[in-house]
């Protein structure tokens, strides 16, 4: 996974698992996906050089998905049929939909929210009081993949950003080159701006030159 070798891999496997034993910690509460979500987000707090590949996965797979499942039905799951029938996009898909909410309302919300699941005598937090919290609907697709941002101009990333600034009258054009050294795209973006990188894109060179005359339509699309 996203270039790291076997035994980085087998550490992080490691937090992964010994997260979900802290986890127990936060409350008994969380619903099966949020837990996996939970402790994906633990994991890359324990070990940082893992946290920009964790996101970049999630919100990678938060892309892919094509269909909704029924959100709340699918956070009411509490054994593994959560992923019984599901193909692996799918199941990655969820489990970014548990990182994306993990993330966004953070160890001292869900520590809340399970102790107001306990007070009410609930096994498990509503997923309604989830969506409501992290203020989206979660029949919206856009909604969740807002949840988790691509960490920008990470490796795999399908999207290149320009944060800073430029003089004026200067824009970043980008040549997108393939594994084989062939020109995949050549574009030309303001800054700030983004474009999508294309896939299969292997390197890409950035140079700074003169903005077109009509900057606005030679820009990538945002
Ligand atoms: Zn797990």
């Amino acid at each position: 996974m996203l270039g790291k070798d076997a035994a980085e891999q087998e550490e992080m496997l490691l937090v992964h698992e010994l997260a979900h034993w802290y986890i127990g910690g936060v409350g008994e509460q969380l619903p099966l996906i949020l837990e996996e979500g939970v402790a994906d987000m633990v994991t890359g707090e324990v070990l940082p050089e893992w946290s920009l590949s964790i996101r970049a996965l999630h919100a990678h797979f938060l892309r892919q998905i094509q269909s909704l499942p029924d959100p709340a039905a699918v956070f009411r799951i509490q054994d593994s049929s959560a992923w019984k029938g599901r193909s692996e996009t799918e199941a990655r898909a969820l489990r970014a939909m548990g990182y994306a909410l993990a993330t966004r309302i953070g160890l001292d919300g869900l520590r809340e929210l399970c102790a107001e699941a306990r007070a009410r005598g609930l096994a498990h937090i509503p997923p309604e009081r989830l969506f409501e919290r992290v203020r989206i609907d979660p029949l919206r697709l856009e909604d969740w993949t807002a949840l988790v941002e691509f960490p920008p101009d990470f490796p795999g990333s399908p999207v290149v950003r320009a944060p800073d600034s430029l003089p004026p009258g200067k824009c970043l054009k980008i040549t997108f080159y393939g594994a084989d050294g062939s020109v995949l795209r050549t574009t030309l973006i303001p800054v700030f701006g983004s474009c999508q990188v294309p896939r299969g894109t292997s390197r890409q060179l950035l140079e700074i030159v003169d903005c077109p005359a009509n900057a606005e339509s030679a820009a990538g699309k945002r």
